[in-house]
């Protein structure tokens, strides 16, 4: 149930050998991929940097589909664009030493050598957990060490937050803002993540794409392998309670009142909606409750047409602000709205070289807090949050001016489209060596019952949701052969 990516996969590869049916309460496919109209014409509102290609080959080949032929991609050479409120401004490509060159130009040449260094490092850390941890049911820190050679584990640097790391790797304090913006891929913070996670560097290097048709085609795309392979979708229909039978899954009930028998429930939403009970009291057990505490941050985002001029946007684009450490606190510690948010501004018309000043659809995001302490995001909170990050904006050198309405999305509306969210669009934070070991797998405690999704182990993004479905069919199609 849930026809977010993890529950997509899944369907791809089980519908050939079960009868397969996906209840989504959406009306179509994706999850938190998803699109916004603005003035007319669609953008992407969720994921929108498509990263970890080999995933999705992997996917549509075991299905006997073409993914190079289902889903247009373009390969980005600019993967992203970063900006700070001092005027400066850093491309960084997918071409290493482009990269190296322009660190060079920008920070000098110690700071280019420091970039290549820490290339190599982060390629080690991703190879290191590429199949024995990623590719895995269940995070598990004896498999790690069995299948790697423990100094290739210290090499991954666990044990050291990310932002120390960087402090390490790199003197300009620009480089280390950017590279340890990483960390809120994963929803967590840079100064409580381990440094692990500047695998995502190397993910970023080995390629970005931009789905042309948004990344609802990607999900689409999965969805009609699926159906080809005989997966029934039912959409607009909320799963209300999962049905036991003697401690072993027996079927679901949708808020309709229908009851499906099913002898296997692959849940794809939040892990949160089953210890909140929100799937019925008889499974709210079924997973290890995480602590608020532990919950990943939510966005705000901002979806819209506008003119704007002053500096040039590419595809994708990073407004850092000042104070990087004080947003992460007020997101974590406070759990309020940064004061000046750092701001991520996609800008898919500049794959066409929309030039400055005419009119283009952008989509704006910025960090926030998960609805945890009760706050209500409401219209005035909104407005202030877009009027200070259009200043933000303003000063690091773009000037933005909506044309028409825009499209807002809060944790508090996140946190109704995701039940048992509360708007934490990641899970739990990666915080600390033990996060990554902390989330629950794809086997629950419940005969029958199992998990995919970006709440569940590898982790978030829309490849390692993807791998987690994966990873459960694999799981159930064992665990059905034995039974
Ligand atoms: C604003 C934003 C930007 C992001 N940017 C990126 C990015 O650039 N690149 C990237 O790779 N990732 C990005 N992510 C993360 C990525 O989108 C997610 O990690 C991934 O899509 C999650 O997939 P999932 O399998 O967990 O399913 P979800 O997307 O969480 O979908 C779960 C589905 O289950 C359904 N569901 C839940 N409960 C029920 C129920 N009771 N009955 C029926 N249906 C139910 C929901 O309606 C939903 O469709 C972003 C996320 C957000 C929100």
């Amino acid at each position: 149930m849930g026809a977010g990516a993890g529950g997509l996969a899944a369907a791809v590869l089980l519908a050939r050998d079960f009868d397969v049916t996906v209840f989504e309460r959406a009306a179509a496919p994706g999850g938190k991929i998803r699109q916004m109209d603005v003035g007319g014409g669609l953008i992407d509102a969720g994921p929108t940097v498509f990263t970890m290609r080999w995933v999705f080959e992997e996917l549509f080949a075991a299905a006997g589909a073409s993914f190079s032929e289902a889903v247009q991609l373009k390969s980005l050479h600019t993967i992203a664009r970063h900006f700070w409120r001092d005027g400066s401004s850093l491309d960084l490509s997918a071409d290493r030493q482009q990269s190296a060159d322009a660190i060079g130009a920008f920070a000098g040449s110690e700071e280019a050598q420091n970039f290549l260094r820490f290339c190599d490092q982060t390629r080690h850390i991703y190879e290191t957990l590429q199949n024995p941890f990623m590719r895995a049911s269940k995070p598990s820190l004896t498999r790690l060490v069995v299948q790697r050679n423990p100094l290739a584990l210290i090499g991954i640097n666990p044990f050291e937050t990310m932002w120390t790391a960087l402090t390490k790797r790199f003197r300009d304090p620009r480089l280390r803002q950017l590279f340890a913006r990483y960390a809120t891929y994963c929803g967590s913070s840079p100064f409580a993540a381990p440094a692990t996670l500047m695998l995502i560097a190397h993910v970023e290097q080995e390629g970005v794409w931009v789905a042309e048709n948004g990344m609802q085609s990607l999900a689409q795309a999965i969805a009609d392998v699926a159906e080809r392979n005989g997966a029934v979708f039912r959409y607009e229909s909320h799963i209300a309670k999962i049905l036991l039978n003697d401690r072993r899954i027996s079927g679901v009930a949708l808020s309709s009142g229908e009851a499906v028998a099913a002898d296997v429930v692959l849940f794809n939403g939040d892990p949160g909606a089953l210890t909140a009970g929100l799937l019925g009291g008889t499974v709210c057990n079924a997973i290890k409750k995480p602590h608020d505490t532990m919950l990943s941050q939510s966005a705000i985002t901002f979806a819209m047409r506008a003119h704007s001029n002053g500096d040039d946007l590419s595809v994708h684009n990073v407004f850092f602000a000042e104070d990087y450490r004080s947003e992460f606190d007020a997101v974590f510690g406070e759990r309020r709205l940064p004061q000046t948010p750092t701001t991520y501004v996609f800008a898919p018309d500049r794959l066409d070289n929309t030039e400055s000043g005419s009119d283009e659809r952008l989509f704006c995001l910025v960090n926030a807090p998960p609805t945890t302490n009760n706050v209500e995001f409401d219209e005035k909170e909104l407005e202030l949050c877009r009027t200070r990050m259009i200043d933000h904006l303003k000063t690091c050198g773009f000037e933005l001016q909506p044309v028409g309405t825009v499209a807002s999305t809060s944790p508090t509306d996140f946190a109704a489209m995701f039940p048992g969210s509360r708007g934490a669009l990641y899970g739990m934070a990666n915080h600390g060596w033990r996060a990554a070991f902390q989330r629950p797998g794809v086997r629950t405690r419940l005969k029958g019952l199992y998990l995919a999704g970006g709440g569940v182990h590898p982790g978030p993004g829309v490849p390692m949701a993807t791998l987690s479905g994966m990873a459960a069919a694999a799981v159930i199609k064992a665990d059905c052969a034995l039974t």
